[in-house]
């Protein structure tokens, strides 16, 4: 599945990018560093830069470009929370273990605020996510959120919006009832992403793009991973590359399914427009098994992702095959402009718990299932803590065990997709 590639999709993010996207040089050679990343997308950066911080000296390794994958291409909303919500944690850790992570998680959305004015750049952050109910029977899944999250976790910020509440909060006839998180957000990830690559530079990090670690091989205490022109020689190797790991370890890669997720964005909406469909600049996602996930831009575009693929592919014309949708939610956008259409991949674990662990010196952050713009701050924390000494949250990830696909992704995607078929009947009825 993997590609090299020398630029960014073409999504709304890289299109509008106020400056050009900075380009970084490519490995040639050999080099010795303490601590080798690979894949520079919000797991290895973060990961990156908390080891720098803490006086660390790391280098990444990037197949394309920082951010050219999902992170560059996300919804950018920041959910507290994983895939697979709080009951599977709860099973595998124990009630005082997963609440450890949920602690994580919150640290995770405090940090994502302070980070970009801790090192001078900007993310377009704006505050506030709702979880929307589309059918009247999945209201009750929103109460018993709102219950374990304050009963299980002690967190009391969720609110419960009713529906003669919800026109304050989204212009759609489609959604019966939310529940708004104040610690949730939305935010560009290309910019976020961007901001990480120039603050692990400014510590003294070194980021190679167009570098695709192609093997690693047990060198001494630490490892040699080769390039096409160079190779790297590390004490601490850590694996970040997400639905893209393939051939560079397939042990890890026989644990994920990578399923294609698309979105869209609008031609800028008149001002007025665009408020009246968010009026408080919340971003939303529905809890249909196959969510709808929209939001504003700062130049009024609404955002919206809806749909996926699990037999690998992206649809030729995603603005088509995602326009009824968004029609869906809000029918007075019928016939809007659809300027930007751009597909990536999320990286399905069995049980969507995250995969995050290590054996020996060697690290990986994956499974994320979809969900990790804050899920690979929380697990960058683990990895980077256990680098330092302190293993504490990593063995709680470790403890999750997370199983291989059987029969590997040739045989799970179909079933996956069978499975989705199964899923997205109970959407509808
Ligand atoms: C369309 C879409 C919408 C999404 N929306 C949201 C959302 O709104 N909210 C949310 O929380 N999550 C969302 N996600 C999920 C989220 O974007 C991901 O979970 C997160 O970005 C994963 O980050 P990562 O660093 O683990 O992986 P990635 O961002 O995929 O980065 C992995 C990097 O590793 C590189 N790489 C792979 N193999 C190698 C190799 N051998 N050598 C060198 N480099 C390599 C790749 O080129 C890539 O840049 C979305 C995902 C998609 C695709």
């Amino acid at each position: 599945m993997f590609r090299q590639s020398t630029q960014h999709v073409g999504s709304y993010y890289a299109a509008c990018y106020p400056t050009p996207i900075p380009q970084r040089p490519a490995l040639q050679g050999q080099l010795d560093t303490e601590v080798l990343i690979v894949g520079a997308g919000f797991s290895g950066l973060h990961t990156a830069l908390r080891l720098l911080q803490a006086g660390k000296r790391v280098t990444l390794l990037e197949a394309s470009r920082v951010a050219w994958a999902a992170s560059g291409r996300n919804g950018g909303q920041a959910l507290l929370g994983w895939s697979c919500d709080m009951p599977p944690l709860e099973k595998a850790l124990g009630l005082e273990g997963a609440r450890q992570l949920w602690d994580s998680m919150c640290w995770a959305a405090q940090e994502l605020r302070e980070l970009p004015g801790r090192h001078g750049f900007d993310i377009d952050y704006r505050p506030g996510s709702l979880w929307a109910a589309v059918q009247p029977r999945r209201v009750q899944q929103l109460h018993d959120a709102q219950h374990d999250a304050l009963v299980n976790q002690g967190y009391d910020q969720l609110q419960f919006i009713s529906r003669e509440e919800l026109p304050d909060w989204i212009a759609s006839p489609r959604y019966q009832a939310a529940l708004y998180d104040p610690q949730g957000a939305h935010l560009n990830p290309l910019k976020l992403a961007q901001g990480l690559a120039q603050a692990i530079e400014q510590a003294g990090g070194q980021i190679f793009e167009l570098s695709q670690a192609l093997d690693y091989q047990p060198s001494g205490s630490g490892y040699r991973v080769r390039c096409a022109q160079g190779e790297v020689r590390c004490d601490v190797l850590v694996m970040a590359c997400n639905a893209y790991i393939d051939q560079f370890d397939r042990k890890l890669a026989g644990r994920l399914l990578p399923v294609g997720s698309y979105q869209i964005a609008t031609a800028p909406l008149a001002p007025d427009l665009a408020q009246s469909l968010l009026p408080r600049n919340s971003c939303v996602i529905d809890n249909q098994f196959v969510p709808d996930y929209f939001r504003l831009t700062p130049d009024h575009r609404l955002l919206f992702g809806g749909g996926c693929t699990y037999l690998g592919g992206i649809p030729r014309d995603v603005a088509q095959s995602t326009r009824p949708y968004l029609e869906r939610a809000f029918p007075q956008l019928r016939g809007v402009e659809i300027e930007f259409g751009w597909g990536g991949h999320i990286d399905i674990s069995m049980k969507r718990t995250p995969d995050i662990g290590r054996v020996g010196q060697r690290y990986w952050l994956q499974g994320f299932s979809g969900h990790g713009v804050l899920p690979t701050l929380a697990g960058a924390q683990a990895v980077a803590d256990a680098i330092l000494g302190n293993t504490q949250l990593l063995e709680l990830y470790q403890s999750l065990h997370n199983p291989s696909f059987p029969g590997g992704s040739l045989l799970a995607a179909p079933l996956e997709a069978a499975g989705k078929v199964w899923y997205r009947l109970r959407d509808v009825v």
